[in-house]
């Protein structure tokens, strides 16, 4: 009898994360001030993140201990299950062993709360009244908004126009779990009015609302900004994936020769792949393939330069050294408003750079089209976002149809997309554009870099 899925105690909860700078042959290099372009130091983001968070941010300790609090947040949920999608492999009459990871078993639908609830913890323990933020699809300001309440916090968030607008569900769901919503640019910040004066149209972005959501925090009192991807704390919270998917492949009796993930900052892929990677890096299975996933529209591993950029539009957050398409870069709408993000995790790029792992960008419809071959029959609908995934996956598993070997294929299903019909609909009713990004438009983007001194 075949086995669907692989199942774990809440006693198998991992203890620890795992912290993958300490197996890198290079960490990625320091981040910059935002105004002097100097080394960032410590204290330059006590008036930003917890302390912890920032000890987290710098720390090279290989395995970083979860609080028990932490732990039992994390219950509520986890350890989600490992399912292999024996269904959609005879779909595709593919030889191909294919595994996901589900992460939309979590009461916000994604994998976000695995850091939020941490972020909320520590922001609790420093006796903190809230945070603010900024959200994309709504996927993190609801993840946020539901831990903020766990730990009684208050939770602001600032999201992006186009989705406000797109995907109204998100926000009530977010207001349902205590949170506060502005659409960005709003003019709440100056950050934003700024913004609105130049653009009164714009769409908004990532960058803009990180903006809005970093100047809310340092002028009002007890607050402090929460980051729901990119930065080293939150790829290292997200371990608790891919620490528990090695139990799960274990009890399956398989080792995965691709891993795949999709990619805007980076946390979930980074999350499921970093605890393998660890064998790659270490020289155990040379062989392992990492596949991190970006949409055409916002192309910053497979278009995008490698270079020092400002993580938001009116740079004032740090400095970083990363794929970017520029601070100022304001995506096409997709609706995996998840991966609009202009730049991607310091420590994926530096990965990338060293040849340890690979990324591709995928158009929107190709997306849908494999999310619905997935749907039709694994039953689950996924994220707008994941579902690039889904496409990285159903590509390899026809390779290994056309060359008959049968690969172990595992990936990162991050999300549902139940509040993304309307993304589906527009797919059916073959209302969906594909952006290509032009060539004047990019090099207009990545004409403002900063020049960091070395
Ligand atoms: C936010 C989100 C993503 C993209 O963010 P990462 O930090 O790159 O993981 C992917 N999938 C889902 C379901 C999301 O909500």
């Amino acid at each position: 009898m075949s086995q669907y899925k692989y199942v774990l105690q809440e006693k198998d909860l991992p203890t620890h994360w795992y912290n993958i700078l300490a197996d890198m042959k290079q960490p990625p290099p320091p981040f910059r001030h935002p105004a002097t372009l100097e080394i960032l130091q410590p204290d330059d983001l006590m008036p930003v993140f917890p302390e912890a968070l920032i000890k987290q941010e710098m720390s090279l300790e290989r395995w970083i201990e979860i609080p028990h609090e932490v732990r039992d947040a994390l219950k509520m949920w986890r350890p989600t299950p490992l399912h292999r999608a024996i269904r959609w492999e005879k779909a595709l009459d593919t030889p191909a062993r294919i595994y996901y990871k589900w992460e939309g078993v979590s009461p916000p639908g994604s994998h976000k709360p695995n850091t939020a609830v941490a972020q909320c913890y520590y922001g609790k323990q420093e006796g903190l009244k809230g945070f603010a933020t900024e959200t994309g699809a709504g996927q993190w300001g609801s993840a946020l908004s539901f831990a903020a309440q766990m730990f009684g916090l208050e939770c602001k968030v600032f999201m992006v126009a186009i989705s406000y607008q797109q995907k109204p569900y998100r926000r009530i769901a977010m207001e349902t779990w205590g949170g506060a919503v502005v659409a960005s640019p709003s003019t709440m910040t100056k950050a934003g009015r700024d913004i609105l004066a130049v653009d009164p149209e714009t769409p908004g972005s990532l960058g803009m609302a990180i903006s809005e959501a970093i100047e809310y925090a340092v002028t009002h009192d007890g607050f402090k900004y929460s980051l729901g991807s990119v930065v080293n704390f939150v790829l290292l919270h997200q371990t608790v994936v891919g620490l528990e998917t090695r139990e799960q492949m274990e009890m399956a009796g398989d080792y995965p020769d691709i891993i795949i993930g999709c990619a805007g900052g980076g946390s979930n892929a980074a999350g499921l792949i970093y605890p393998f990677l660890k064998d790659k890096l270490d020289g155990s299975r040379p062989q392992l393939r990492a596949i991190f996933v970006e949409s055409t529209a916002c192309p910053s591993m497979t278009r995008g330069i490698y270079a020092y950029d400002w993580g938001d539009t009116a740079k004032t957050g740090p400095v970083a050294m990363m794929h970017t398409v520029g601070h100022g870069f304001v995506p096409a709408p997709v609706h995996a408003g998840g991966l609009r993000y202009h730049g991607m995790a310091p420590s994926i790029c530096a990965l990338l750079e060293q040849g340890e792992v690979e990324s591709r960008a995928y158009h929107q419809n190709t997306c849908f089209e494999a999310a619905v071959s997935f749907a039709r029959a694994e039953g689950f609908i996924v994220a707008p976002e994941t579902a690039h995934a889904v496409k990285a996956v159903y590509d390899e598993a026809v390779a290994c149809k056309e060359s008959g070997e049968s690969k172990v294929i595992l990936f990162n299903n991050s999300g549902h997309g139940h509040f993304d019909l309307a993304a589906y609909d527009a797919f059916f009713r073959k209302d969906l554009s594909d952006y290509e990004l032009e060539e004047d438009k990019l090099r207009q983007a990545l004409a403002d870099l900063p020049s960091v001194p070395v």
